[in-house]
């Protein structure tokens, strides 16, 4: 009753970049930015003991809340994941940060909030300085709890946003995305952003997680209110607040004309991802989380091309361990035999952090110390890596590669570390397998045009396209306002790829494409042309990436290649690729 009530308020739309399709309809909630400033006030001497009495209820909600949410995270993913609160539930007992709050308050007459934001601030500071892992990441807990700390010494509502218990769409400024990898499948049913582009991992992991998102709506976390009626349209980029009934109504035929595309495109599932001239395309899936499996089997991708790992280091105060890689890596595997899963060594950095690590603040996160750069100096986190890859190996067909690779000479000092691996578990009697292929991806420019040279020491290639662009047009792959430059049909993009395929196959090794270019059917025809051997995407595409190829002829996508050489636009390159695919399978369009 209460949204037929919103529906006859003016209706009305904003648009912005589709990054997940699907379409959600809701009632709209609305995640602000925590306030970071605590207010600063003198007390009176008689408001003291008051003061402190507020501190003392403020840590004991702090306490009961961790160990509530404690016993819900060992109820739903187990205990030994439920024990990074256990370090929470410390700082709220740690009696010298209590002393010296209750010290200050009687000495300075300053409210709770200014001592409690001072003190914790100094320890943060000075834990976040020393070089040790595990004070670092002690650092970390007290920041998390002290913002706890705050949000109830504030009286505001200390719900997580995560924890809205009802279904919504999730309407924000910005979401990280390890704040998207915590999105509460079940409630959220879509979310929509004023920032953000269609490469950030923020949207892949949307598209990972299938839900439908809608990003770069410029100011809509401020003209929506939270119990708003609206409509999120993640084919076309569209929130609409306050649907009309004719507009409500167009949506459910939209969706029922996509159910029936979907539905066709299942069938497709167990058959061959060939061309009608006979090319095999090996078309696999990228996945995010050992979670999306399942729906990786349901698409019909020949296994995984690109397991992003730092899922596993982005959402916690410590680092995984072997053990629990290995356990990880290995339910992957084992799930996918006999087909393959390309697990890429972690990729931290750009616009994925693990608080805890500490990274430094960098000027320009994406040209900084990330990946494979990281990798080579914190070898002790790279051979946990390494070593519990190497041991699901054992158990399935994998394959490792390296992210970020320059030159060759990164690929030279990976290849010796995981060769150390290798020794370390044959000396432990530790089973792995003996032959994996090893490769890297080339997505900064520098590879690229080294490609030939970087070829002997790998077995494969896989085009990192986002990245790729990202680097080669100078284009920073997050920001909004200069997203129309990021051209993935700029000829400089199309001759690079040519260069990389070519110098693979030259030295006989594979070259795959796993960046989101390999999802776009408009541009199925291009890669084909470019002698692209496998393709993998996220697996919401891989159907209709499938049915692309089995309508694609390669004579066809040879003669689009050889048509382009002599175009020197990126649109007219684009138009050129839709008028094969609009030829060709203008329905998946
Ligand atoms: C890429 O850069 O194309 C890629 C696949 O890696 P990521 O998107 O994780 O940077
Ligand atoms: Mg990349």
């Amino acid at each position: 009753m209460e949204v037929q009530g919103e529906i006859l308020k003016p209706e009305r739309r904003f648009q912005g970049v589709a990054v997940s399709p699907g379409i959600a309809r809701g009632l709209a909630w609305i995640h602000r930015a925590e306030e970071e400033t605590a207010p600063h006030y003198h007390i009176r001497e008689e408001e003291v003991a008051a003061e402190l009495r507020r501190f003392e209820v403020a840590l004991l909600k702090t306490r009961l809340q961790i160990q509530e949410m404690q016993s819900r995270i060992s109820d739903s993913v187990g205990s030994s994941d439920a024990g990074i609160f256990d370090a929470h539930l410390l700082v709220v007992e740690d009696r010298t940060v209590i002393d010296e709050v209750v010290r200050t308050i009687k000495r300075d007459r300053l409210n709770v909030e200014a001592v409690f934001a001072q003190v914790t601030g100094r320890y943060i500071k000075v834990l976040g300085e020393i070089d040790d892992p595990y004070l670092r990441e002690r650092a970390v807990d007290i920041h998390d709890v002290c913002r706890r700390v705050m949000r109830n010494l504030s009286g505001k509502e200390n719900r997580e946003w995560t924890e809205a218990g009802e279904s919504h769409v999730l309407i924000s400024h910005n979401l990280t995305p390890s704040d998207t990898a915590q999105l509460n499948r079940r409630f959220v049913l879509g979310f929509a952003t004023d920032v953000g582009s269609k490469t950030s991992h923020t949207a892949i992991m949307a598209r990972s997680l299938n839900i439908p998102a809608v990003v770069a709506l410029h100011d809509i976390s401020e003209d929506v209110a939270s119990g708003d009626f609206v409509l999120l349209d993640g084919y076309n980029g569209l929130v609409i607040l306050n649907p009309s009934p004719e507009t409500l109504q167009h949506y459910s035929v939209l969706e029922a004309q996509k159910g029936e595309i979907e539905q066709e495109l299942r069938a497709l599932r167990e058959t061959e991802c060939k061309t009608p001239d006979g090319r095999h395309i090996t078309l696999s899936a990228n996945i995010e989380m050992p979670d999306d499996v399942p729906l990786v089997l349901n698409s019909g991708a020949e296994g995984v091309g690109l397991f992003r790992t730092e899922f596993f280091y982005i959402n916690r105060l410590d680092l995984p361990d072997e053990e629990l890689q290995y356990a990880a890596y290995r339910s992957v595997v084992e799930k996918l035999v006999p087909d393959s899963v390309i697990v890429r060594t972690l990729d931290l950095g750009g616009d994925k952090i693990m608080s805890s690590l500490n990274l430094p603040t960098e000027m320009n996160p994406f040209l900084g110390w990330r990946a494979i750069r990281f990798c080579l100096e914190r070898v002790d986190v790279f051979k946990t890596q390494l070593r519990a890859i190497l041991r699901a190996s054992a158990h399935g067909n994998v394959r490792i590669m390296y992210p970020m690779i320059s030159g060759v000479d990164e690929v030279r000092r990976a290849n010796a570390i995981l060769e150390e691996c290798r020794q370390e578990l044959r000396r432990e009697g530790k089973p792995f397998a003996e032959k994996i292929e090893v490769g890297a991806m080339i997505e900064i420019p520098s590879a690229a045009l080294s490609a030939d040279l970087i070829a002997p020491e790998v077995d494969f290639f896989s085009i990192g396209t986002n990245d790729l662009i990202q680097y080669s047009i100078a284009v920073d792959r997050l920001n909004e306002h200069i997203a129309y430059l990021y051209e993935p049909t700029h000829p400089a993009i199309v001759r690079l790829i040519r260069m990389v395929v070519d110098a693979g196959h030259a030295h006989k090794i594979w070259i795959g494409v796993c960046g989101e270019m390999a999802g776009d059917v408009v541009l199925t025809p291009l890669l084909l042309g470019l002698g692209v051997d496998e393709l993998s995407t996220g697996f919401a595409h891989v159907p209709r990436v499938k049915r692309a190829v089995q309508s694609l002829n390669l004579s066809v996508c040879l003669k689009l290649v050889d048509e382009i050489k002599n175009i020197d636009s990126p649109t007219a390159i684009y138009a050129a690729c839709e008028k094969v695919a609009r030829e060709y399978y203008a329905d998946l369009l």
